[in-house]
């Protein structure tokens, strides 16, 4: 977490090929904004690709190495950058100039010689609005009774880890996990209670998988999943253990469960190196693999780990 007023400021990307419009904006924006410089359209590209998107971008039009419009053309291109609002501040006061910019996705125009309060003043209402866009996005992705990612949030992960597998040739492993008996102990310690349960769970499962890059999810109901990336079955297979007896050692007392006196999860692993999209290589098919192997563990007795390699009796 950012302890420090300066970490937590937001990041203004001023890009101007005249050295004096750019130290006039960013000594006005430098009280409330972490303020960075670009003298010309490829450093600006480089910066963002370098150090990651800023929340706020002004962009001057005309520019001798790449024009304005054609930044912001690249920028909402991008995935990673199609978000961050973008501010032209240029000379060119032409309507046709303005509209072309709106038409790219610029979110306001401010014509030069510009005004400094308000360049301020709509800096600051495009922030605000990016906080709270930002704030919703983040929300949307979460799973809003145990605080952890949402299965759109997982689904969203584990197509860009394939991809960045497909490119790196490292493994990536997927875990599914299921709460054993988890309708009986619903039935029988109540729904409050069952809530709890997951919360602890979600907890527990988030606090074991920790390495950089694992993902730990609510699949839905009482079903949640882990994406390990460059893991492979034998790694991953460690991780499972240690998720499984970590839930176990919790030791939440389950009156009703035919498999122990407290609350249990039933693992299934998959692992695979992303080759490409074919029917038995691709992001649905190692979810498919994970969860028949989920289904494994729940006839081999539950609260163990069942993996693809090992246990589904098939060469595939
Ligand atoms: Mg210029």
């Amino acid at each position: 977490m950012n302890t420090t007023a300066t970490a937590s400021k937001p990041i203004i990307l001023i890009v101007d090929d005249t050295p004096t419009n750019i130290q006039v904006l960013a000594e006005a924006l430098r009280a409330d904004y972490r303020v960075k410089v670009a003298g010309g359209g490829k450093v600006a590209l480089d910066i963002i690709a370098k150090q990651g998107p800023p929340d706020l971008i002004l962009l001057d039009v005309m520019m001798p190495d790449m024009d304005g419009y054609e930044i912001c053309r690249r920028l909402k291109q991008n995935p990673a950058t199609q978000n961050v609002p973008v501010i032209f501040v240029t000379a060119r006061s032409d309507t046709l100039d303005e509209e072309l910019g709106l038409r790219l996705g610029a979110v306001d125009y401010i014509a030069k010689p510009f005004h400094l309060p308000i360049v301020m003043a709509r800096v600051r209402n495009h922030i605000a609005l990016k906080i709270k866009t930002d704030l919703l996005e983040a929300h949307a992705l979460l799973d809003g009774l145990t605080n952890i990612p949402n299965r759109r949030r997982f689904d969203q992960q584990l197509d860009i880890e394939w991809k960045r597998g497909l490119r790196s040739g490292e493994p990536l492993s997927l875990l599914m996990l299921d709460i054993d008996h988890f309708k009986a102990y619903n039935d029988n310690h109540g729904h409050g209670a069952g809530d709890d349960c997951l919360r602890k769970i979600a907890a527990a499962l988030a606090a074991t998988a920790v390495r950089p890059g694992d993902l730990v999810a609510r699949y839905g109901g009482e079903e949640f999943v882990v994406l390990l990336p460059d893991t492979d079955e034998d790694g991953a297979l460690q991780i499972a253990e240690r998720l499984r007896s970590h839930v176990e050692t919790l030791q939440i007392p389950h009156g009703h469960s035919a498999t122990a006196a407290c609350v249990t999860l039933s693992v299934g692993l998959a692992s695979a190196v992303p080759l490409s999209n074919l029917s038995n290589n691709s992001p649905a098919s190692l979810l498919d693999k994970a969860d028949k192997m989920l289904y494994r563990s729940k006839q081999a007795g539950r609260n163990g780990v069942s993996c693809w390699s090992r246990d589904s009796g098939s060469a595939s």
